[in-house]
């Protein structure tokens, strides 16, 4: 296994929740590094195009409305497999289906408002790295 990135998003529901500090601390306490982390209010258009993927699915008018309902954070993870750690962590898409003490079972209750985001491939986290950090935003850690 090698040293990966993954794109990470908190979404609308977490924040208002208020457990987004008990979020990163699932990831660090996994041993994956935040390289970078922003708080942003989505406009439909980068939400649109971040799911450009699911565009003609049935739910996509609605995953967009609830992407910009509120502020997420968007994070950049580090580690050794960090693709598939992060996907382990959330749990699945269902929280209703997701494995006990996964962040989706613990902070979430329906599919549409789920909590968090990971990329899915580390293809899909090249392109949605991309999608919100420049290289400078990202700080590679030294210690
Ligand atoms: P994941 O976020 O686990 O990678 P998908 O990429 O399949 O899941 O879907 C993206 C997001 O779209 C999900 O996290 C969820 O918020 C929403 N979504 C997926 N399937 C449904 C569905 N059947 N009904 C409503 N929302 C859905
Ligand atoms: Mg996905």
């Amino acid at each position: 296994m090698s040293v990966e990135r993954t794109l990470s998003i908190i979404k609308p529901d977490a924040v208002a929740k208020n457990v987004t500090g008990e979020i990163v601390g699932r990831f660090e306490k996994a041993g994956l590094k935040v390289v970078a982390m922003k708080m942003l209010h989505l406009s439909r258009e980068q939400a649109e195009g971040f799911y450009a993927e699911h565009k003609e699915r049935p739910f996509f008018g609605d995953l967009v409305a609830f992407m910009t309902s509120g502020p997420v954070i968007v994070q950049v993870l580090e580690g050794e497999g960090a693709v598939l750690k992060n996907r382990d962590l959330m749990g699945a898409t269902n929280p209703k289906e997701a494995e006990a003490g996964t962040i989706r079972a613990d902070f979430a209750e329906t599919i549409d408002e789920n909590a968090v985001h990971g990329s899915d491939s580390t293809e899909s986290a090249a392109r949605e790295v991309s999608y919100f950090f420049s290289d400078e935003e990202i700080c590679p850690r030294t210690r």
